[in-house]
């Protein structure tokens, strides 16, 4: 309580904090002709294992459209990139604008839309095409970030999408910065930052890939809804999934 009064900017993950974290898959853009069933097989077929909510997404199309997918002989999960995927087709790799350029596929004709993030396929090192799927900010985060400014406390949100996205976001919700495109290790360094700009640091995230940044902070704190690691690495676990659990702690540990 002692830390949360004196917290003097809030730091939050993007997915499944400041959204629903509800992706669903909105569009299908193969390349070459390639029919849209096939390019959602391969992507199902690398997303088998995940615990993404991205993954997730993926294989729940797959599956509402009939569609059968292989269980790859090697998977390989990278942490804020994607999915690299042996399979019968070829060597699939699933995720990231950052994930296909490590592995020197040529993407000229990607197509990205700014209200959605998008899932770039490559198979054998080409190109195939592209996946857009759509989350949703929850219908409280504005009034959330509003009170958190009220309370005179600096916002910024931290995330591993896209620069579109990540400022769209931002935008609707009045988030005061934003940093995209960050791997998980960055979120920490930035986390830093912050903490030596504007004062002491509550990070507020779901976990799915956000254990080491909130064990970091000074606060760190879990959304109700959020993985299993980020409820141990945790300081505060609200016991819903709302934002205005952000502004209703501090005012609480202010008012203790
Ligand atoms: P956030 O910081 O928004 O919570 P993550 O660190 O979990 O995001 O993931 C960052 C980005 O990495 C995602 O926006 C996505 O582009 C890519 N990514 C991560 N996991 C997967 C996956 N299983 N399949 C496809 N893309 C993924
Ligand atoms: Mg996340």
């Amino acid at each position: 309580l002692e830390a949360l009064k004196n917290v003097k900017t809030v730091v939050m993950d993007k997915t499944g904090t400041i959204t629903k974290g509800n992706f669903v898959v909105q569009n299908l853009n193969p390349e070459n002709e390639m029919p849209e069933g096939e390019l959602l097989t391969l992507a199902a077929a690398c997303e088998t294992a995940s615990t993404h909510p991205i993954g997730n997404s993926i294989v729940t199309a797959a599956q509402e459209k009939g569609l059968t997918f292989e269980t790859p002989h090697e998977i390989q999960e990278i942490s804020g990139k994607g999915i690299r995927a042996v399979t019968h087709e070829g060597v699939i790799l699933c995720g990231n604008r950052k994930l296909l350029e490590e592995h020197h596929v040529e993407m000229t004709s990607v197509k990205e839309d700014p209200s959605a993030t998008t899932v770039l396929l490559a198979k054998d090192g080409t190109y195939i095409g592209s996946i857009a799927i759509a989350d949703t900010i929850k219908s409280e985060s504005a009034d959330a970030i509003a009170s958190l400014k009220r309370l005179g406390i600096h916002t910024a949100m931290l995330t591993g999408d896209g620069e579109e996205t990540a400022k769209a976001v931002a935008a609707e919700t009045g988030i005061d910065t934003v940093y995209s495109k960050l791997l998980p290790g960055d979120k920490l360094d930035i986390l830093k930052e912050l903490r030596k700009e504007h004062g002491n640091a509550m990070f507020v995230g779901d976990g799915i890939n956000d254990a080491p940044v909130l064990a970091g902070a000074d606060v760190g704190a879990a959304m109700g809804s959020g993985a299993d690691a980020a409820i141990e690495a945790a300081d505060v676990v609200f016991m819903t999934s709302s934002m205005e659990a952000i502004p209703e702690s501090i005012r609480i540990a202010k008012q203790t």
